[in-house]
Formats: structure tokens, C-alpha cells, sequence
């Protein structure tokens, strides 16, 4: 819980349950010195693991550090894959208001949160440009008298970004996040788009955007299909080519269009794992040549292993990090708990549909049966499975996935592909670490790096 661990044979487990660990077991110092085992000799340890726990769920008082602006469900991609539903480019009923604009900053603000990231997303977010200079200027307005440490991102596929939109971004210190999957061939099947130039497009937007912004204000992330599968190396040597620091090898989500073109049927779990381990060995490999570049979902993986912090990703926080770590004000007012909980709700399903800017407060909002019903059910520490699973303090409880999935908010663990997934990324973490001290030092640099 604390942010250690010690990995033991089945047996010196067994000794160690049944108090027949001894003083000479060579394990018993390490034992003690990782607050394992306490003995008649140990007068701090207690106290100083309350503190280290006490130091990783300080971030929950903050409450919602992440609020996610839907300025419009349109885009002109057409990706299969798409988790969003997006709506065709000429449909304006789909853009956000600034009547709804302003009742959803009214909730921002109420956030406690000292530190409050405002992300646009869509569709494709720069199709309502002005909705984004409008949320901006009113935000930093408000800002004057809440004074808290305020940050901006696009989330943009950056087809449409002209210079204007640019001199808008730099002039506010606004950060851009784009997709990117890989090679040109892989990239436009995974993207299309009228012209078949989304790779084209997303690699001259990201020069213009690093020219404008400061090459490490621009981040991208990648979407694996089927047909990424069999080509993780290729994938990580655009991302190296491109001078990115790392990459986010992502599952695909089982929401939105995804499940609609059964993209997310299309592969297992098994074969997604041997895509991420073959993917983090060369990326080790790249790092013991000399090369720094990390892969996003092991440094914050490794960041709970073996720091006293948390991350912020809301798929690795228990109680989960709906509501309280990212929300979601759609174009139409509505709350979601997530970004998930939107896809669901473009399917059918509102479960996670936390009320409307316009007929609900901060309070209906935060403290309704719909956000706490979910977390207090999901809390890691008390679900069966979870609650004794050696991995629970690394891992997270994804109410909605599970709710997607297998219909309740907890799920069965052993049929989920959540648990499957970070169980054997926790394991190959641990063995890769033990295995090669080399390796266990760039974890650990990994960890305080993200
Ligand atoms: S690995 Fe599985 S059982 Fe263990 S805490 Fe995570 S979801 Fe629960």
C-alpha cells in the first residue's frame, strides 16, 4: 500500500504466514527493511507507513483535477474504431453553447481542486474554435479571483489547425494532444478521411504545432487495432522518428464505435498482451542502447510500484477516478463520470450520466447516487478479488468498463480482461525488474518521470 513490494517464492511465503521465518532467513532483514515484518526491535515502521499511505491519498481531497469540454460531436474523420459517435461535419445542433458553456465553468469552479486542467475534445474539438476562445477567455477571467494553477489542452486530430488557431494556443500556453497511430499506411486505414492524408496531415500539424508551441507541448497517443497487432516495433520507430519521448501503448476501449464495427471484438486480450510486452522489450532495449524513451502505461504502473505517489490516470485510481479524477461536460450539458461513461451513454446506456449544467448543481452532481453508487461499490480494497489480491495497491477499480462489460459496476475479476491485462503487466513489470538491475533502475527513473 505503501509503495513497496518484495517478490518471494511460494514457500518463503508460506514460512513467513506461518511464523517459521527466523532471524537467519537471509529474507528477514529485507523483510523488515521494506515493512513487511515487524519485530520486537522496530519502534518507527508503523507510523512511517501511515504517512506513506497518508502521502498517496492526499490527491483524493483535491477532487476533480480534469474537466473535459466537449465543444462539438462533429469531425470529418470517419475512423471505425472512433469511442465518441461523432456526428458529420455540417451538423451544427451538435456544438456546444455558450449558455451551457458558462453553467458548466460555474461547476469547474466550485472544484476544490488547486490545480484545474481544462481539455476540448470532440468530434474533432477545433471544429468549434470559437467555443474554445470563448471557454479560455472566460476561464482565465474567472481565474482572476479563484487564482488556481489553470491549464488548457486541445485534444485535435489537427487536420484543420491554421495559423490563427496557432497564435490563439501560443498566446494562452494551450498544450495540443493528437492521435497518432503509427506509419502512414497504418495510420490512414486506422483514420480515414476525405483526401486519405490523415497521416500527412496529423505529421505537418505536429511540426507547426512544436514550431509554435515548444516541441514538448505536443503530445500524441495511439489507438491499437487488429491492424496494429503485429506491428509494435514500426509503431514505436515513428513515434523515436518523430522525437517524441515515449509512447502510450493504449487497449482499445469497448465503447462507442468500436463495439458498434466490432473493431473491439477483433482481438483478445492474450494478443494485446503479446503486442505490449513485445512493445516494452524493445523499448527496454532502446533505453539500454542509450536511447530515453518511455512507454506511458508501465511509468505510471511503475510510479504506484515504487514511489509513495499516485497517478492520476484515472483507469489505475481505487476508489476509481470517475467524477473525482476527469469529468465530462458534453456539448448538450450533459455531466458524464468519464470519457467512457459518454461512449456508453452514445450507445444507449446512461447509467453514468451524473444530471444536466442546466437543471443541477455541483452538489446533485458529486454527491448523487449516480457518481457515489459506482465508486463506494468499486472501491478496490473491499471487492471480492480485489480486496485479497496482492496487486490491489497498484491497481485501479473501472467501474464503468466492468459495467460495460458484465453488467455491474464490480465485475467478476476472473472473467475480466481489465484484471487479466494488469495482472500480467504488474507480473512482467516485477519479473523484468528482478531479472536485470540495469532495468530496475530505468523503472525507477520511469516512475518519477511521469
Ligand atoms: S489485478 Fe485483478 S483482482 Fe487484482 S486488484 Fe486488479 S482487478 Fe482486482
Amino acid at each position: 500500500m505503501a509503495g513497496e513490494y518484495i517478490a518471494m517464492s511460494r514457500e518463503e511465503v508460506s514460512d513467513f504466514a506461518s511464523g517459521r521465518l527466523t532471524v537467519d532467513y537471509d529474507l528477514y532483514s529485507d523483510l523488515k527493511a521494506k515493512h513487511f515484518l515487524i519485530d520486537a526491535d522496530t519502534d518507527v515502521a508503523v507510523d512511517l507507513l501511515a504517512l506513506k499511505v497518508r502521502t498517496k491519498l492526499a490527491p483524493l481531497a483535491n477532487f476533480t483535477g480534469l474537466h473535459i469540454f466537449v465543444t462539438t460531436l462533429r469531425c470529418e474523420h470517419s475512423c471505425p474504431y472512433c469511442q465518441v459517435s461523432r456526428a458529420n461535419d455540417d451538423k451544427r445542433e451538435f456544438d456546444m453553447t455558450e449558455e451551457t458553456a458558462m453553467r458548466a465553468l460555474d461547476l469547474v469552479f466550485r472544484s476544490p481542486s488547486p490545480t484545474i486542467k481544462i481539455e476540448f475534445q470532440g468530434g474533432e474539438s477545433l471544429l468549434n474554435m470559437a467555443m474554445i476562445r470563448f471557454i479560455v477567455a472566460e476561464a482565465l477571467r474567472r481565474n482572476e479571483t479563484a487564482q488556481r494553477n489553470l491549464a488548457f489542452v486541445i485534444a485535435t486530430n489537427l487536420a484543420i489547425l491554421d495559423e490563427e488557431m496557432l497564435a490563439f494556443a501560443r498566446e494562452h500556453g494551450i498544450l495540443m494532444s493528437t492521435s497518432l497511430d503509427g506509419p502512414a499506411d497504418l495510420h490512414n486505414r486506422n483514420r480515414p478521411r476525405p483526401g486519405k492524408d490523415s497521416h500527412e496531415k496529423a505529421i505537418d500539424g505536429i511540426r507547426r504545432a512544436r514550431t509554435a508551441l515548444g516541441h514538448y507541448n505536443v503530445g500524441a497517443l495511439m489507438t491499437t487495432t487488429a491492424a496494429s497487432l503485429s506491428r509494435v516495433r514500426e509503431i514505436i520507430d515513428e513515434y523515436v522518428r518523430l522525437d517524441f519521448g515515449g509512447i502510450f501503448l493504449r487497449p482499445l476501449s469497448p465503447y462507442g464505435f468500436a463495439i458498434k464495427t466490432k473493431t473491439y471484438a477483433a482481438y483478445d486480450q492474450k494478443k494485446w498482451l503479446d503486442f505490449y510486452f513485445e512493445g516494452l522489450d524493445y523499448i527496454i532495449d532502446l533505453n539500454l542502447d542509450g536511447h530515453e524513451f518511455i512507454e506511458h502505461y508501465a511509468a505510471m504502473v511503475l510510479k504506484k510500484m515504487l514511489t509513495p505517489l499516485q497517478t492520476s490516470y484515472v483507469d489505475l485510481m481505487s476508489p476509481a477516478g470517475i467524477g473525482i479524477g476527469a469529468i465530462v461536460y458534453n456539448y448538450d450539458g450533459t455531466v458524464y463520470a468519464s470519457d467512457e461513461s459518454r461512449m456508453l451513454a452514445e450507445m444507449g446506456d446512461t447509467t453514468f450520466a451524473l444530471g444536466n449544467v442546466h437543471d443541477k448543481d455541483f452538489a446533485d452532481i458529486m454527491l448523487g447516487d449516480a457518481l457515489l453508487n459506482p465508486l463506494e461499490q468499486s472501491f478496490a480494497g473491499s471487492v471480492p478479488g480485489c480486496s485479497w489480491c496482492a496487486f490491489e495497491p497498484w491497481c485501479g477499480a473501472e467501474p464503468v468498463f466492468h459495467h460495460a462489460t458484465q453488467g455491474d459496476f464490480v465485475g467478476k475479476k476472473p472473467l475480466s480482461s481489465f484484471c487479466t491485462r494488469n495482472m500480467a503487466v504488474f507480473r512482467g513489470l516485477i519479473l523484468r525488474m528482478e531479472a536485470n538491475p540495469d532495468i530496475k533502475r530505468m523503472f525507477e527513473r520511469w516512475a518519477n518521470i511521469v
